[in-house]
């Protein structure tokens, strides 16, 4: 099955509106013919989206926030919702990322939560999952995915899924400048699509797009979106120029 790419960037904690609009004035010329091969997404922090929104409103690249909550409104302090991020424009919704997971303590089971809070307001989550070097190093790699996926992933509907993109990140390799080789990418992500087919069948594991993250640049994007089983990427560090970005994508898509 042909799956389109889709490339998105986590600006993380960088970019304040003015940065954003910045960025996005010099990125968005020209992005029209990449857009025919590929999905592009721009995750800025909270305070940026309503800038970049109003950037991207005449655009096919879509907008993403970083995390969100659980819980509808209310006393929680700090917390930010769904129907606040529909309010403004948001598209997708990137969770479980491994900073959240490892510096804030995010559990498989709030993740799960926020996957189905996204879901129920027709936001799309971008589900990151992978492992630490020493999870890897100690033979447990498909063990920690199969955990992070069966309890990610929990009770959702194959209609669900079709809205569900993957992104598998080797901790080891984000932010590091120590990318997976092609090889070592593929076979965990042939390994995911496995998963994710165990759960919620063939078709589903055959449509469901599934990410690499971890030191993507312009100068590998290429041999890594040609893995069979690679169908985009998630981009920190490399996604905060917009020519490096730009070539990224440019890179994967020829
Ligand atoms: C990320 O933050 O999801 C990521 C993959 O970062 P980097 O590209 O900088 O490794």
């Amino acid at each position: 099955m042909a799956r389109k790419l889709i490339i998105a960037a986590n600006w993380k904690m960088n970019k304040g509106p003015a940065a954003a609009a910045e960025f996005l004035e010099s990125f968005l010329p020209g992005t029209e013919q990449l857009l025919d091969k590929c999905d592009i997404v721009v995750a800025p922090p909270f305070v940026s989206i309503p800038a970049a929104a109003a950037l991207l409103v005449d655009s096919a690249v879509a907008v993403s926030a970083q995390n969100v909550s659980d819980q509808e409104e209310g006393a929680f302090t700090g917390e930010v919702s769904t129907s606040m991020l529909n309010e403004i424009g948001v598209h997708f919704v990137i969770l479980g990322h491994s900073e959240r997971r490892s510096i804030y303590g995010e559990s498989d089971q709030l993740i799960n939560a926020k996957v189905k809070k996204v879901l129920d307001a027709g936001l799309r989550p971008i589900f990151c999952i992978g492992e630490t070097l020493d999870e890897r190093e100690s033979g447990q790699l498909e063990h920690i995915l199969r955990r992070q996926v069966s309890g990610g992933l929990a009770d959702l509907t194959v209609d669900n899924m079709g809205e569900v993109v993957v992104a598998y990140e080797p901790v080891w390799a984000i932010g590091t400048g120590v990318t997976a080789t092609p090889e070592q990418a593929q076979e965990a992500h042939a390994f995911v699509r496995t998963l994710i087919g165990e759960q919620f069948g063939d078709e589903v594991a055959a449509a469901t797009r599934i990410q690499y993250g971890g030191s993507v640049k312009p100068g590998n994007s290429a041999e890594l979106m040609a893995q069979e089983d690679i169908d985009g990427a998630l981009v920190g560090g490399a996604s905060l120029e917009a020519s490096s970005f730009r070539d990224l994508i440019a890179n994967a898509v020829a």
